[in-house]
């Protein structure tokens, strides 16, 4: 009988990954949490870094042409932003995998039928019984669907990281955190009236953080008494490390413009290196936020109405807590890929390539992670890499080796 998959997250890897076991006539369903391509929407306002032609596949842009020989597809060239590229690939292949879709489903934990995770660590009997996927609706009601391969591709974007030193959370940070921002708001766009002539603390030193800024300080042209705090633990006074010659050129003129920024003293922003929170106090809807931070030593206390914390995304492991899962305890993505990425010398992301179908196994069988939360707290995965994954994974489904649906995806290490 075929072998029946559960895909888990309607992001852009889950969705090829279906993609890809439609071509190959598997059975398959994708559960997505939310909607479709769930994070992008979230983030949609923000422009992508790589160009178009690096976000799709070959098998995708046939599958849409072939189902609507009307869509148009931007240039190669094309920077959209995550919601452009949504309705301009997402969406439409996400058209064509309906009958597969089920949005609004959680997966709570994936277990094994007949295993507890203590049992069976050679994996040879639990390789033989299907997984079980605890799944709840948005009605709340709880329901159990088994399958015999899983994808894990629920990424990082829905699980924050924390804005106090040594990354757990600063003293009544907890507390305060259905108050706090830690995605990328539209700043520029509906949330405008959240921030415009307020006071805002924004803590991070990557390039969310900088996008956040770099919105914050062009709200502040037209509303003078925008005020913005910019906290980051590096030393120096420029928070971003440009890749030197980067050729994703969107990705650095944001670092130059975000470092100008933290450097002039001109602009509405206020930048202050080597400086970490260490407790945040909701005060109120009105009162907004008291935040007391060392900043090179010295502690000091300091009122903002609104906070932004860009301090990075991590995996949701719980998911899979019930099987055998080979952890890197640095970066708490799954073990093999962690190692390959260890010695990986470069810093830019577009150098990244899938590192071989072997560097996608896990100590349990046929459970995969892909897509960013294979990187799990590295945050230089790129689409692309997931594309490469997706081949990869099934030849190892199919065992089929060289099998390659994707024609002209190449990338080179
Ligand atoms: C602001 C920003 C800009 C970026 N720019 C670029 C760029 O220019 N180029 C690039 O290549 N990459 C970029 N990235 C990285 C990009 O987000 C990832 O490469 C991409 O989204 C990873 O795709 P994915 O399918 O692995 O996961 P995601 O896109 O994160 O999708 C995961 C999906 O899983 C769902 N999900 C989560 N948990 C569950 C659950 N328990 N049950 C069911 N469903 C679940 C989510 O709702 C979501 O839809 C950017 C990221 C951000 C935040």
């Amino acid at each position: 009988m075929a072998k029946k998959l559960a895909i888990l997250g309607a992001g852009p890897i889950g969705l090829e990954a279906a993609l890809y076991a439609r071509a190959l006539q598997m059975p398959f369903t994708i559960f997505e949490r939310g909607r479709v391509g769930e994070y992008w929407q979230r983030w949609g306002h923000v422009r992508l870094f790589s160009p178009f032609g690096m976000n799709v596949t070959s098998l995708g842009r046939s599958a849409i042409a072939k189902h609507n020989p009307e869509h148009e597809f931007p240039g190669d060239d094309a920077l959209l932003s995550g919601r452009e590229h949504l309705a301009a690939y997402l969406q439409p292949l996400a058209d064509i995998l309906e009958d597969n879709l089920q949005t609004d489903t959680h997966v709570m934990l994936v277990g094994r039928r007949g295993f507890l995770k203590n049992e069976d660590p050679e994996g040879a009997g639990r390789s033989k019984q299907p997984f079980r996927l605890l799944l709840r609706d948005k009605k709340s009601a709880d329901r159990i669907e088994e399958a015999d391969i899983v994808l894990d591709c629920t990424g990082t974007y829905g699980q924050h990281c924390w804005a106090g030193e040594g990354g757990i959370p600063s003293v009544g940070e907890v507390t305060s955190e259905p108050h706090i921002a830690y995605g990328l708001e539209d700043i520029l766009g509906e949330r405008r009236p959240q921030y415009a002539n307020k006071s805002i603390l924004v803590v991070g030193g990557g390039y969310s953080a900088a996008t956040t800024v770099s919105s914050l300080a062009k709200l502040a042209e037209d509303n003078q008494s925008t005020w913005v705090t910019w906290l980051a633990r590096c030393p120096g006074s420029q928070p971003l490390k440009r890749i030197p010659n980067d050729s994703l050129k969107e990705r650095d003129r944001l670092a130059v413009r975000a470092n100008n920024l933290a450097t002039r003293t001109d602009a509405n922003v206020e930048f202050h290196a080597q400086t970490v929170v260490e407790g945040i106090e909701f005060q109120g809807q009105d009162r907004g936020f008291r935040v007391t931070m060392r900043s090179a030593g010295k502690a000091k206390t300091l009122e903002f109405d609104r906070i932004i914390a860009n301090v990075g995304y991590t995996p949701d492991r719980m998911i899979y807590r019930e099987l055998h899962i080979h952890e890197c305890y640095a970066s708490a993505g799954p073990m093999k890929l962690a190692a390959a990425l260890l010695g990986e010398k470069s810093q830019d992301c577009l150098r990244q390539a899938s590192y071989g179908a072997d560097t996608l196994r896990t100590p349990e069988p046929n459970f995969y992670i892909l897509g960013a939360k294979s990187y799990g707290r590295n945050s230089n995965f790129l689409v692309r890499v997931g594309f490469e994954q997706v081949r990869d994974v099934f030849t190892l489904i199919t065992g089929k080796a060289g099998l390659d649906l994707y024609k002209g995806l190449r990338i080179t290490r």
